[in-house]
């Protein structure tokens, strides 16, 4: 992914001195905070987005709020613009939370905890905070930052229809930046994912095994086939690689057949994933599976359905891409080096971004831990550091004073 426009510029050191006296550490902490306090299990978010729409129109923002295919919670969105001509950057998160107990939002010894507090209400607070100094400062001399914010995104209870809504609608910038829960390295590529659940059944009740008609479809025996065409196909794939995101690979992990030792069942059930590196190749990679599926069914007289359910494309930035060079530049204004690139180790909203809206995703945010489990945490002094990499990658790459 390029983008045709010229190169980032160099940023000017009394820019980055402005931006970061803009950036204030106790209001960044206060919005995240009351962002924490809002429960907001997947597909329940509404009212954390209207906290959220509250905040930025006390601040003076014209916020906007489109249902994007989500009733429940309209997302939110606001936008900084220059006037003149220049790039948008995207500045996206999710304001849902796992399904798992609240706990409520406290702040301690420089950290903040609570439900969401490092995924990724956190970020958000961080990437409001910047979009607050970019105004106070009138720093930002070309382009636009649009803000988007929604609901939908963690698994298994959100099918990031609100994200997908979005980008369909048009709220997509040239670029975007995601503050999930990733500081080092910069992923720079990602491999697609796929869940997939194949079930291959014979016709008939279950029966005794030495009751068995002559010629009786084996489902186990055709499960265990599968299985090894699936290592087969394992080591075959190890030819397709990137170096970055890693490989092709299909790893199965569960396997389930008959209900007692002595019975022929009627059903295998085989579970796992297959991720890929080649950018767009969903598609292709569910043709591949689908006609080894076939041919198992045809050679054990069974009959195989599945479920192949894409988490994510497959992505690479290009290494002349101009948001990778702003954001290096930021980040060694603000931590006195670039970030080393690495692979994306999970998949999250900018698969889609880079898949649906064919824009350059970078997933960066605070070091922070215990994401998906009841003991969240994020050093403010983090999130103030992912605020002043957002503001100034925003002036690297829209263009500032
Ligand atoms: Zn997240």
């Amino acid at each position: 992914m390029s983008n045709p426009m010229p190169s980032p510029k160099p940023l000017d050191p009394a820019v980055i001195d402005a931006i970061r006296k803009a950036i204030d550490p106790q209001r960044l902490a206060e919005t995240a905070l009351a962002l924490i306090a809002v429960p907001s299990p997947t597909r329940s978010a509404g009212a954390v987005a209207d906290r959220l729409a509250e905040i930025l129109a006390a601040d003076g923002f014209a916020v906007e709020r489109p249902i994007a295919d989500w009733p429940e919670a309209p997302a939110v969105v606001v936008r900084l613009e220059s006037g003149n001509p220049g790039r948008t950057l995207q500045f996206d998160g999710h304001l849902d939370t796992v399904h798992l107990p609240f706990v409520t939002a406290r702040q301690e010894n420089g950290y903040l905890y609570g439900s969401g507090a490092s995924d990724m209400k956190g970020g958000i607070a961080a990437f409001v905070e910047a979009v607050r100094a970019l105004r106070e400062t009138g720093s930002l001399q070309n382009g636009a930052v649009l803000l988007t914010a929604h609901d939908h995104h963690e698994g298994p209870w959100g099918d990031r229809r609100q994200v997908q809504a979005l980008i369909r609608e048009g709220y997509v910038g040239d670029g975007v930046l995601l503050p999930e829960y990733l500081a080092d390295p910069l992923p720079v590529a990602a491999r697609g994912m796929a869940i997939f659940e194949v079930r291959i059944r014979r016709e008939g009740e279950p029966v005794h095994e030495v009751l068995r008609a002559e010629g009786l479809p084996d489902v186990l025996g055709a499960g265990v086939l599968l299985a090894r065409r699936l290592q087969e196909l394992h080591a075959a794939l190890g030819q397709k690689t990137h170096p970055i995101a890693g490989q092709d690979s299909v790893f199965v992990g569960q396997f389930q057949c008959g209900e007692i030792f002595n019975q022929a069942a009627v059903l295998c059930t085989i579970k796992g994933t297959r991720r890929w590196v080649t950018p767009n190749a969903a598609a292709e990679v569910q043709a591949e599976f689908a006609a080894l599926l076939a041919q198992v069914a045809a050679e054990t007289g069974t009959s195989i359905e599945f479920d192949f359910e894409v988490q994510g494309e497959a992505y690479a930035v290009d290494a002349a891409d101009p948001l990778l060079a702003a954001f290096q530049s930021a980040h060694a204004a603000v931590t006195g080096a670039p970030l080393p690139l690495g692979r994306k180790p999970f998949v999250d909203d900018g698969n889609t971004f880079a898949a649906l809206a064919g824009i350059t995703p970078l997933s960066h945010g605070p070091a922070a831990t215990g994401a998906h489990t009841l003991y969240e945490q994020v050093a403010l002094a983090d999130l103030v550091r992912v605020a002043e990499v957002y503001a100034l990658t925003a002036l690297a790459y829209c263009g500032g004073a």
